[in-house]
């Protein structure tokens, strides 16, 4: 047997792992004992992934060999390589030269690897000239993104995951990490378990609309209605300033806009963000009370903040807290996201979305395009911002762009509002999908499909939550005829470079040489890696930008902030409601979210049956309330303003009343001919942060 050290694909905890194989075979897998994320623990997804990539599994769910539909809703028919990436270079390149390059559309994922990141980016605005390239990550941490920006001046959660073992008290917000974020929170079980065993105690608080797993560790359960965050967080404010419980001095020192958030917060005393919330009051007072004075205090947010149509102000109002009480920049204390895929941060920093540039550099800044072409040895880039995700499809469904390449990602099952989605895929002219598994909802729209190398067959890096870049390595061959995903944009992108005539702009030999591309881009920015190699990498293990002599464990200890001055900034944002309100005729607040043992649509962890013994099939989750004549089982209509799914229904008391749950995995293959609770979602976008509101739609339900 052979070992190979790599990372989990799954989720954001970026959790190492040692695959067990024989060269050609992955045979089994278990957690790297010597990887700081989880010394050796592994989550049960986490456990299952050598049973993705069994002999059955890379036959029959694993697309094997590049493919080509002559005709939508044909079946596709293989082709070679050569011939597929010939076309499509003609294809992109004859709808470049008709439409313009802003016809053309990259729609990539956070879990790809920074590797493929910075290939993508560099296909798309270089070779392309389209700046309309995004990623699955804008449905996932781009509120984060723009809060952290907003707040502190640089896209970088300051916290470490050791912060969870040194915090006094942690405040989880509108995140279930006890699912979703399984190895954090066992972190966060033993931390708690050895505290409250110790003098000093510990407080957990959670805010989150479900009585979730994680909620019920918590000594304090905020049970808010979904969407009043930062009603919430205002209230938690107004208390620490009447009490007495803010860090006047650190406010004073170290930060500016203080009086205007304290003028907005005096407009919200407990009693009345109660009353808006749906909670008690005096949980708001003990909330802040333990929040403001217990030595350290860290925040850890999820989802329920970021899909939102407020979610940059929701991350703010957080943010706030902890600047008005002084807790950042310490052991123990910070806004601490935690990030949903494995590499959104990668993507994050390699700049590969609509808004975000190589670096942390800007779109809004000329100085920065600038900065890039010069990187990228190009005379010139698109220099505007693109298109974000929902706006890349709605514009796709006008007409407005004509091809769309895909790559790792499924959005005919995740984007919001599916009829939308699904009309402008259907209208595309040229559709590709660069995917490794065969059977998703997009592969079905596709014209051609090219199969990519995954988890155990390719080599890169990815960065974690807390910012920890680790290795991904190849332990065997790629399935079939697939080819790493940066390959693919490499050939394809030299021949379109050569249709115009002109040398390669993207000619890497290797991951590695992209990797370094990407490690120049952030020479003496905030996230500056210059000191970091490949050999540091396989030398010292997985380590924490900024990295120019060693590892940065903890931001702002000498509370500089990221910004200009060095300040961080209070932003001032009122409490805004749901873009969409119940009413009469859809009384139901349906919210979303992860099971334990599933990932995103499915793709890969649909093909372990183990995995659906926690959770066997989908449900809409209701109060027993709200449960009239329906007992567990029966079949309901659930319509929203875009859509309707039947579903059988589950009477849960962790549901409040006229509230509904749906859990995000299920598609058409799983709920029929149905497209999953994205039927149902829509696409209310927060305007900073372009992130769309998928933790709330309006919903009615109906005996079916
Ligand atoms: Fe993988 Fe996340 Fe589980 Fe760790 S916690 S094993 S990264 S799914």
């Amino acid at each position: 047997m052979q070992e190979t050290k790599s990372t989990c694909p799954y989720c954001g905890v970026g959790c190492g792992v040692v695959i067990e194989h024989d060269g050609t075979q992955i045979t089994g897998v278990r957690g790297d004992p010597d990887h700081p994320a989880n010394f050796g623990r592994l989550c049960t997804k986490g456990t299952n992934l050598h049973l993705t990539a069994t002999p059955v599994v890379l036959q029959h769910q694993r697309l094997r060999e590049p493919q080509r539909r002559s005709a939508r809703g044909g079946t596709p028919e293989a082709i070679s390589w050569a011939q597929a990436n010939r076309e499509i270079a003609e294809r992109l390149l004859a709808i470049r030269a008709a439409h313009g390059p802003e016809a053309i559309a990259v729609y990539i994922s956070g879990q790809l690897l920074t590797e493929d990141y910075h290939a993508f980016n560099k296909l798309a605005r270089a070779v392309i000239g389209t700046p309309h390239i995004d990623s699955n990550s804008r449905l996932c941490m781009s509120s984060a993104v723009v809060g952290y920006k907003q707040s502190l001046g640089a896209d970088a959660p300051p916290c470490s995951y050791e912060d969870i073992e040194r915090a006094d008290c942690i405040l989880v917000s509108g995140a279930n990490p006890a699912w979703a974020h399984p190895i954090l929170f066992r972190r966060l079980e033993a931390a708690r378990t050895a505290r409250l065993e110790s003098p000093a105690g510990h407080k957990l608080i959670v805010i989150d609309p479900r009585r979730t797993e994680t909620a019920e560790l918590a000594d304090l359960h905020l049970q808010l209605a979904p969407g009043t965050d930062v009603a919430l967080c205002l209230g938690l404010l107004n208390a620490c300033i009447t009490r007495g419980w803010t860090a006047p001095d650190f406010i004073a020192q170290h930060t500016d806009g203080f009086d205007a958030v304290q003028a907005l917060a005096a407009d919200w005393p407990p009693a009345r963000a109660a009353e808006v919330c749906g909670v008690n009051e005096a949980d708001i007072w003990q909330a802040a009370e333990w929040f403001a004075t217990s030595p350290s205090s860290l925040s850890l947010y999820c989802q329920g903040l970021n899909q939102s149509s407020a979610g940059t102000a929701k991350n703010t109002a957080l943010i706030n807290l902890h600047l008005a009480t002084g807790q950042i920049g310490k052991p123990g204390a910070g806004p601490f996201s935690l990030t949903g895929q494995p590499n959104a941060m990668g993507g994050r920093e390699s700049g590969g979305m609509a808004t975000l540039l190589p670096g942390h550099r800007d779109p809004a800044q000329a100085a920065d395009w600038a900065e890039v072409a010069a990187l990228w040895n190009v005379p010139d880039l698109p220099s505007k911002r693109g298109l974000t995700a929902v706006e890349m499809f709605e514009a796709a469904a006008r007409g407005d762009i004509k091809a769309i390449w895909i790559a790792c990602t499924n959005p005919a099952q995740s984007m919001p509002d599916q009829a939308t989605v699904r009309a402008a895929l259907a209208r595309c002219d040229l559709v590709i999908v660069q995917e490794s598994f065969a059977h998703t909802a997009t592969a079905r729209y596709a014209d051609y499909l090219l199969p990519a190398a995954t988890w155990g067959e390719k080599e890169g890096t990815v960065t974690n939550s807390e910012r920890r870049i680790s290795r991904v390595r190849a332990a065997v061959p790629a399935a079939g005829d697939s080819r790493a995903d940066w390959l693919i944009v490499r050939d394809i992108a030299a021949l379109i470079d050569a249709g115009l005539g002109r040398a390669p702009r993207l000619a890497a030999g290797c991951a590695e040489d992209l990797w370094l591309e990407h490690r120049e881009a952030t020479r003496g920015r905030d996230l500056d890696i210059t000191g970091l190699s490949w050999a540091v990498l396989e030398r010292d293990g997985p380590q924490q930008w900024p990295y120019v002599s060693g590892p940065t464990p903890r931001l702002y200890t000498d509370g500089r902030f990221a910004t200009a001055d060095g300040r961080a900034r209070f932003v001032a944002r009122p409490y805004v409601p749901t873009a969409e309100a119940t009413g009469v005729d859809h009384p139901f607040a349906l919210t979303t979210g992860r099971l334990r043992d599933q990932w995103h649509g499915m793709s890969r962890s649909g093909s372990v049956p183990g995995l659906f013994a926690h959770d066997g099939r989908p449900l809409v989750r209701l109060n027993p309330a709200d449960a009239g004549t329906l007992a567990d089982g029966d079949l309901v209509h659930v319509r929203s303003q875009r859509g309707e799914l039947v579903l059988p229904v589950k009477l849960d008391a962790n549901i409040a009343p006229a509230r509904a749950d749906i859990a995000m995995h299920w598609g058409d293959e799983f709920v029929g001919a149905q497209q999953g609770v994205n039927a149902l979602t829509h696409g209310a976008l927060c305007p900073d942060s372009r992130q769309p509101e998928l933790k709330f739609s309006a919903v009615a339900i109906a005996p079916a």
